[in-house]
């Protein structure tokens, strides 16, 4: 496959291409430009020639380029679906929701096209105050391996139905699912170089990038120690920074929680795609009187998890993206043996493919590693706790505060939930959905800035105060 520079597509300039790995079963099935620098600055340059055109044309004409897209990806989700299996991994039915989801953000932005829009007020001292709500122009945006696909939609819908006029960078492991939907933008009507898609490594290609003296923002999801590494990049051209970081989710289960519920939230927030999702249940505090019971249910619905290809039928969990990721795993369930015991799981199977099983570890002190960091795969550590006080006081003592659910019936633990966990998304009775509805991003080390919702758009937009005396 090709890059997709100012509506052609082409090779990089230096020629060289990187492969791209199934991670079942270790196979080549791509290759793609492995871009640079050059690259990259063909990419903002052909993003600069489209914005005038872009953002000249109004936002009903955009959004209906979003709704024509959204169409054709949803005549696709079947293709898309199994490109997406086949380069991260995850099962088919759940490559298809991503798919899906993408479609969602863009028609949930395109039907925010006439909402777009300033305001005007009438003084005595200065006139007519007109405010105006503007792109921001050339817009990078950096999308990690885990969720490719509806991480990048949370990019480009926004800032394309803004007016901004983007350059989207995949994460390596994972660059086929979204040139393919960029193929499906082209086809939509959207002008040449307003959506431009360059492969190639972070530390050249997006450092070219989020460097680019011409670029207004840059949105990036992934690891902490790059996001600070952008945010420093971006800050030397005083450009708009979003940073979605990951996050150690905790999830609480009260003593009158309905605990057959809990726990298929339990294994469906942790063991969905493998266990990498920035919003997946990484820490669980369970009341200590209904502990065993809770356990015995979470440990035999994980044994039920079928691991395999991801286009085998009735498989639930797929493989971790790439080699380090389940050297990661063997790393952490390591750490554990010393300090606490495992449930279930724990094992690399046999065979090709990066698979871990889905693991469950009960018995570590409040202080284990594996419960103060991120750990991004299928291992789910269970902590007792006596009470409520206890269980936020251990779920908000991380640097972390991206996502937090609470599981009760009660109305008042309920509520102290929603206002005393430290996180951006907090559910009741439920964790890990994030529609496009609803702003998404983290407090404290977990990022700045919003993705999804009308914060969004706010974000890929500045105002402009016109007074007029007349
Ligand atoms: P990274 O932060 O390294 O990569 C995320 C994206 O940033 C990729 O597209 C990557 O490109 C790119 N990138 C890397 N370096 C630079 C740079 N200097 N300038 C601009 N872009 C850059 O995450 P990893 O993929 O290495 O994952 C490591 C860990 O990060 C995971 O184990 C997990 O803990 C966390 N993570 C969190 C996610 C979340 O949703 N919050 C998502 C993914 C990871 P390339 O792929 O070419 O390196």
């Amino acid at each position: 496959m090709k890059m997709l520079i100012g509506g052609a597509w082409v090779d990089a300039s230096s020629e060289r291409t990187m492969d791209v790995v199934n991670p079942a079963t270790w196979e080549t099935i791509e290759r793609v430009p492995l871009g640079g620098p050059e690259d990259g600055g063909a990419a903002v340059e052909a993003a600069g020639e489209a914005l005038a055109g872009w953002a000249g044309q109004t936002s009903l004409d955009r959004g209906k380029v979003l709704y024509r897209t959204a169409d054709l990806v949803r005549g696709e989700v079947d293709t898309l679906a199994t490109t997406l299996v086949a380069e991260q991994g995850k099962p088919l039915r759940e490559a298809k929701d991503e798919v899906r989801g993408f479609a969602h953000i863009l028609e949930y932005y395109a039907g925010l096209a006439s909402s777009l829009m300033g305001e005007t007020l009438n003084t005595q001292a200065y006139g007519r105050i007109i405010v105006e709500k503007r792109p921001l122009g050339i817009c990078v945006g950096i999308v990690p391996w885990n969720m490719p696909v509806l991480i990048a939609g949370w990019k480009i819908g926004p800032a394309l139905l803004a007016g901004n006029t983007v350059v989207l960078k995949p994460a390596s492991t994972t660059p086929l699912t979204t040139l393919a939907i960029g193929d499906l933008f082209c086809r939509a009507g959207l002008p040449a170089g307003a959506l431009n898609i360059v492969t190639g490594p972070g530390e050249t290609l997006g450092e070219a990038l989020v460097t680019h003296p011409d670029v207004r923002k840059v949105s990036f999801t992934g690891e902490i120690g790059t996001g600070r590494h952008v945010a420093e990049a971006a800050a030397q051209t005083i450009k708009h920074v979003t940073l979605e970081l990951g996050g150690s989710d905790p999830m609480i289960v009260c003593d009158d929680a309905d605990l057959e519920a809990a726990v298929a939230g339990a294994v469906a927030g942790r063991f969905y795609n493998c266990g990498q999702t920035c919003t997946a249940v990484k820490r669980l505090f369970v009341f200590s009187s209904v502990a065993d019971r809770f356990r015995a249910l979470l440990t035999r619905k994980t044994e039920e998890i079928r691991v395999g290809n991801g286009m085998e039928a009735g498989v639930r969990m797929g493989p971790l993206n790439n080699a380090p990721g389940q050297e990661r795993m063997r790393q952490v369930v390591e750490e554990i043996e010393g300090e606490g015991r495992i449930l279930t799981g724990g094992k690399v199977p046999p065979g090709k493919g990066f698979f871990f099983e889905p693991t469950v570890v009960a018995g570590l002190a409040p202080d284990a590693l594996s419960l103060r960091e991120e750990v991004f795969g299928p291992v789910l550590p269970v902590v007792e706790v006596e009470s409520l006080d206890e269980a936020l006081q251990e779920a908000n003592s991380t640097k972390y505060g991206l996502g937090a659910s609470i599981w009760t019936k009660n109305l008042e633990r309920a509520e102290r939930g929603c206002r005393d966990l430290e996180a951006g998304i907090v559910w009741v009775n439920q964790h890990l959905k994030i529609p496009p509805e609803a702003p998404f991003g983290g407090t404290k080390w977990s990022g700045i800035g919003r993705e999804n919702g009308r914060a969004a758009l706010d974000r890929y937009t500045e105002e402009r105060s016109i007074l007029v005396r007349t």
